[in-house]
């Protein structure tokens, strides 16, 4: 089944890159703040991977909210990194291009953390598989990771730290402003597989 990654150029998607290893890759820039470091990372595992890489360019800015893009949170938002229909969106986005190249599967590197956006959780999954495989093309869309951790996934996948230190997590900017949920999650995830070495597990 020919598998297509939407790789985000974080832990979760370059992890999960490495362990399931995609046919394809494409990700998006749809104005995201972090957009240019997302692609870099990207493009490093694709390249290491010998992947073939797309990258797809809508700029939605003007319709995104929070952190990524670079506006005050809605303040119903579960967090401040909420992007209304963000997952919705690049699915749709992505799987447009990919139909036309034979995809029939779609992985994305949700993780269980994930969950606390409606768009990172299962029930999302099962709805949006169930919409796009509906369609002509009959693309099926999953996400491997989303009963993992990110640590458990990178332990899982065994990437090498100097893969992993390509990934790029902020969601504020291009070079990590260090205090932002992406910064936060990124750092605490080293801390956990730091302890992993220094126990010799
Ligand atoms: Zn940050």
């Amino acid at each position: 089944m020919k598998t297509a990654l939407l790789l985000s150029g974080g832990m979760d998607s370059i992890a999960l890159a490495w362990w399931k290893r995609p046919e394809l890759a494409f990700t998006v820039d749809y104005g995201q703040l972090a957009a240019t470091a997302e692609i870099s990372a990207s493009a490093a595992i694709c390249s290491a991977l010998d992947i073939p890489h797309t990258v797809l360019r809508f700029d939605a800015k003007a319709l995104g909210s929070g952190d990524m893009a670079g506006t005050a949170p809605d303040p119903n938002a579960p967090a401040s990194d909420w992007w209304p229909y963000r997952n919705q969106l690049l699915v749709t986005l992505v799987a447009m291009k990919a139909v036309a190249t034979g995809v029939q599967r779609l992985w994305l590197g949700t993780v269980a953390s994930d969950g606390i956006h409606k768009d990172g959780t299962p029930e999302f999954f099962e709805n949006i598989n169930r919409l796009l495989s509906h369609q002509e093309g009959g693309i099926v869309v999953e996400a491997p990771a989303i009963g993992l951790r990110t640590a458990d996934l990178i332990r899982q996948s065994d990437i090498p730290r100097s893969m992993l230190a390509w990934a790029h997590s902020c969601h504020k900017a291009d070079v990590p402003c260090c205090h932002c949920r992406g910064c936060n999650k990124h750092f605490e995830t080293l801390q956990e597989l730091d302890a992993d070495v220094a126990t010799g597990d």
